[in-house]
């Protein structure tokens, strides 16, 4: 049987290193287990590179000294809070693996809200590991080297699915080459091809344009704010700008901040400035973000790299705490741009031989914090779901795989697209804030901190995103069906 993923994300690498944790390598018709993965991410001209394990704890060090060096590679993105669900589904997969991960970021212990002038508004509880992407991704794929997985770097242009048929993938820029597979996973983000392959690209089945946010140090921008095709009728008037940081050695983050590590959020009448340590071991790196309100920028249109640093400036100027402005001396010429998608709910999530995962099926805002725990709570999913259907179906894998498929979206769809939906809900007042708006924003948040501590103290999951049991999920869907 052979499975490829498309997509060297964290549904991509989960789902492999579950699927091969899983399956059988042989099925009872002796047909050998063969996962692959495809990612265009190191794809420089058509063909293929295979994966080859750098240390992890390297790669901060590199990509500093590649971009003083004026050699940038692709950027795979700042860093991301990763919750309590997604360390539970990596757990299930791999213990030392889980543990790994952790020891890599900084486990946080909720949010701080402040504001502007430094008084704190409240505090609010739920543990998060925030890790630097690239080192969470290295740590995934040496886990898969290690399993003798391959990571093969080419981007793909199209799935063929017709009913009847395996699926059939093809590369970009090889006309000729073709590769047929079993089972394929859309692991390929919000741009998904896959689903394109799938559903076509129309309305309804395609991103719905929110925002911006704009990050420093890439050569790689996308070109355009907004692409051919993009929906504009959901513009929510939020940008954001951020980046990772390494602080100067003689001014790390205070002690005081890793007794009780926390996002902090600062929130104040022209933006909000956040901010969070990234790691155990180095107290100098740092990720910071600033949101703030903006016209929909003309179609076509490039941000001025220069003039969004300065307006970052001039938003945070004078603001109390001492680690705005050292972010803001720190920040150079802001010039990558990540447009923010979210998917519309989709009424499957694959046919035919295809499956989609993570961003491609169900991309949410980044304010619900879920995206990358709930991409790894797929990848976990999919792979009990196939290892269930192949035992009740006595390996004939082909009925497996024709049942997953609508299978992987009856068990997950209606608790993602929830997490989705309160995410979207999330609304701050339009900026800039007059001092009656300040003041009742800071009372809001003030109040909010106080009720959710007391609910907690009463038990009541302020979270249910941790709630999901996908073991008892899987067993509960294939018992149903099997009866
Ligand atoms: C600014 C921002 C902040 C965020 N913060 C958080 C956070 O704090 N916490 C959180 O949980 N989530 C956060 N998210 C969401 C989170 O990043 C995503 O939900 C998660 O990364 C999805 O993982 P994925 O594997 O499905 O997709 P991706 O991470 O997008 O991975 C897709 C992979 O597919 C590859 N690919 C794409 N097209 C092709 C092709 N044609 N051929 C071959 N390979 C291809 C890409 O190179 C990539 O490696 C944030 C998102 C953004 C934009």
């Amino acid at each position: 049987m052979k499975i490829v993923i498309i997509g060297a994300g964290l549904s991509g690498l989960t789902a492999a290193l579950a699927l091969q944790k899983y399956l059988p390598p042989k099925l009872p018709s002796n047909d050998p287990l063969e996962i692959k993965i495809y990612d265009e991410s190191e794809t420089k001209a058509p063909g293929t590179v295979e994966y080859s394990w750098r240390d992890h704890s390297d790669i901060h060090r590199q990509q500093k000294a590649e971009q003083e060096s004026g050699n940038k590679k692709k950027n795979q993105g700042a860093a991301i809070s990763l919750q309590q669900n997604a360390f539970k589904s990596l757990r299930e997969i791999d213990p030392d693996l889980a543990n790994r991960v952790h020891a890599s970021g900084l486990p946080c212990k909720g949010f701080t809200w402040k504001s502007r002038g430094d008084w704190l508004l409240g505090r609010e509880d739920l543990e998060a590991c925030l890790i630097s992407r690239p080192v969470i991704v290295g740590i995934l794929m040496e886990a898969l080297c290690e399993r003798g997985v391959r990571v093969v770097y080419r981007s793909v242009r199209e799935v063929e699915c017709r009913e009847g048929v395996k699926p059939v993938v093809r590369f970009l820029g090889e006309d000729d080459e073709e590769e047929v597979a079993d089972l394929v996973v859309g692991a390929d983000g919000i741009r998904s091809v896959v689903r394109k392959s799938v559903f076509g690209d129309r309305e309804g089945v395609r991103p719905v344009y929110l925002y911006v946010v704009m990050f420093p140090c890439s050569s790689d921008s996308p070109p355009l704010l907004f692409g051919p095709g993009t929906n504009h009728h959901h513009y929510s008037g939020n940008c954001a700008v951020g980046g990772v940081l390494d602080l100067p050695k003689s001014t790390p983050l205070p002690e005081t901040y890793f007794a009780d590590p926390r996002i902090t959020f600062i929130h104040g009448p022209t933006g909000t400035f956040g901010y969070g340590g990234l790691s155990q071991t180095s107290p100098n790196k740092i990720i910071f973000f600033s949101f703030y309100d903006s016209d929909l920028p003309a179609r076509g249109s490039k941000p001025d790299p220069q003039q969004v640093t300065e307006a970052l400036r001039k938003r945070h100027q004078g603001w109390a705490d001492p680690m705005i402005a050292q972010c803001l001396a720190q920040t150079d010429a802001i010039d990558t741009v990540y447009p923010i998608f979210y998917m519309p709910d989709l009424p499957s999530w694959g046919r035919d031989g295809c499956v989609l995962v993570g961003d491609a099926a169900h991309a949410m805002t980044p304010a619900t914090g879920q995206g990358g725990s709930q991409a790894i709570e797929d990848g976990l999913t999919l792979a009990l779901l196939l290892r269930t259907f192949i035992e009740v179906r006595e390996g004939d894998h082909e009925t497996a795989i024709r049942d997953i498929v609508p299978g992987l979206h009856a068990i997950r769809a209606e608790h993602v697209y929830a997490i989705k939906r309160a995410g979207l809900a999330i609304k701050e007042p339009a900026r800039p804030w007059g001092w009656l708006t300040t003041l009742a924003v800071y009372g809001f948040y003030f109040v909010m901190t106080k009720v959710k501590l007391i609910k907690g103290l009463f038990g009541e999951p302020v979270y249910p995103a941790h709630l999901f049991d996908v073991r008892g999920e899987v067993e509960r869907y294939v018992d149903a069906r099997s009866r």
